[in-house]
């Protein structure tokens, strides 16, 4: 039997409120500890695995996925995600998911090694990127994935295979355009405004040997206006409708690709991103109302891709760190060293990461640089947060690092750390191991002649 604790007598405090007006530094940090993540305590976290630590809440990933289907499932009638690999590809958070429903979305021949080790069925890849090599192709060919066309090169090699292999290659292409949003992405794919797209388009449906599935766009990443979506929705219905007009073909899907904010607060913003990032709900409208107000039949509607990165594990993500010193800057400014460097934290360069101390503080707060540990100047984790005074030997939660900072890591004077997935039961997994000395040397050669030292 489960014997009830009783709570521990707490006595009351009195605590001076403050208006919360940004001053220079932008909004005090944090105003309460976060001495714990789904009910597990971080200090405990730090004692078995180690700091710096990345923690994973598996709870929060399937709540924001939810949260993001039923956002545009109850808008319109068919809707598909398809995860993003490079925005986080550990095994255990692309098979969050995976079980979820979602296809797999990559942009090398290592992401789709990846997918098809995870299981996904090769015709719920969707190959997107610049660099396909005629392996990869191949192999996507046959595997009925679908191709997302980024330049005429591809294209012509692709017409190529198809003359020797089978099946007919289900194919798309990336569509660049000006949406209002600038500068333009026009790197990746072919332009609407200056009929590119459609000239692709009609190469492809002129070819008997391939088959046009999809009309693919990503308009960008951090994107803070929904109307964005709307205009580059209409713009792939538009090549749509032609596509259906002159060869009374129907494209099966548009891809929007991805790009929605997260609730991370840009550098240089004066409110924090939670408070004036769009959320789901403020995309999805854009977009459905967009599609079904289209001149689409009703049983032609196109399904709705979705390649959501960022939006959909930032929050999910923690990084656990250890105050390594603190000291006064030349100019008299407190200036705390960290366990965390950049290389750990590549986010840090365009976010103002919430910081939240993981034990109690004192009240006081201090305007306070945090440098990292890489013996590097632009090892700078951030230049300017308003912290309590944070002690040698305390630790502290970065919150919102689930996207691309444990894809875009770095092995750098050091080597990188355990990732742990706390399951929905309250349970940590260890899902990355860290490195060690003998991983990095067993990848080194040293030539005989080098093998021997002098001293
Ligand atoms: C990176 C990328 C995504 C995911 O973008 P987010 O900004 O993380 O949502 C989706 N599609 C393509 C083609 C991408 O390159």
């Amino acid at each position: 039997m489960k014997v009830k604790q009783k709570m521990r007598y707490e006595r009351p405090i009195i605590r001076k409120l403050e208006t919360n007006m940004p001053n220079k530094y932008g909004l005090r940090t944090e105003y309460m500890p976060m001495t714990q993540i789904d009910g597990v305590p971080v200090k405990d976290l730090i004692n078995e695995f180690g700091s710096p630590l990345f923690v994973l809440s598996e709870g929060t990933i399937r709540k924001t996925f939810r949260e993001a289907r039923k956002a545009f499932s109850t808008r319109y009638p068919r809707v598909q995600f398809a995860w993003s690999y490079k925005t986080n590809y550990l095994n255990a958070v692309c098979n969050i998911f995976h079980q979820e429903g979602s296809w797999a979305e990559v942009v090398s021949g290592f992401e789709y090694q990846k997918a098809l080790h995870n299981g996904v069925p090769g015709n719920k890849i969707i190959f997107n990127g610049p660099d396909k090599t005629v392996d990869d192709l191949t192999m996507s060919i046959h595997n009925e994935s679908l191709i997302h066309i980024d330049h005429l090169d591809e294209l012509y090699t692709i017409i190529n295979l198809a003359e020797k292999i089978k099946p007919r290659p289900r194919v798309a292409i990336r569509v660049n355009m000006d949406t209002g949003i600038y500068p333009m992405w026009d790197r990746f794919g072919f332009n609407y405004e200056n009929g590119q797209a459609w000239d692709a388009l009609n190469k492809i449906m002129r070819n008997p040997k391939l088959d046009l599935v999809g009309l693919h766009c990503h308009i960008g990443t951090f994107m803070l206006a929904p109307y964005a979506y709307a205009t580059a929705a209409a713009k792939l219905i538009d090549l749509a409708l032609g596509v259906k007009q002159k060869f009374s073909h129907d494209v099966k899907y548009i891809d929007l690709g991805g790009g929605f904010a997260s609730g991370n607060t840009l550098k240089g913003s004066y409110l924090p991103g939670p408070d004036t990032n769009p959320t789901f709900d403020d995309f999805a409208e854009a977009i459905s109302s967009t599609l079904i107000s289209s001149n689409f039949e009703s049983g032609d509607l196109p399904t709705l891709i979705l390649e959501t990165g960022r939006a959909l594990v930032d929050e999910a993500g923690f990084l656990l760190g250890t105050v390594i010193a603190n000291k006064r800057s030349s100019t008299g400014k407190r200036t705390t060293i960290i366990d965390i460097g950049v290389n750990l934290l590549f986010t840090s360069f365009w976010y103002d990461h919430k910081i939240t101390p993981a034990q109690p503080f004192t009240h006081y707060s201090e305007d306070t640089t945090l440098y990292g540990p890489l013996c590097m100047n632009i090892d700078v984790v951030r230049e300017s947060a308003s912290l309590p005074l944070l002690n040698k030997g305390d630790h502290f939660v970065i919150h919102n690092v689930g996207a691309y900072n444990m894809s875009q890591w770095m092995q750098f004077i050091t080597l990188r750390p355990k990732v742990v997935m706390i399951d929905p039961e309250g349970k940590p997994h260890v899902i990355r191991e860290s490195e060690t000395l003998d991983l990095i040397n067993s990848m080194e050669r040293v030539p005989d002649h080098l093998k021997k030292s002098s001293f």
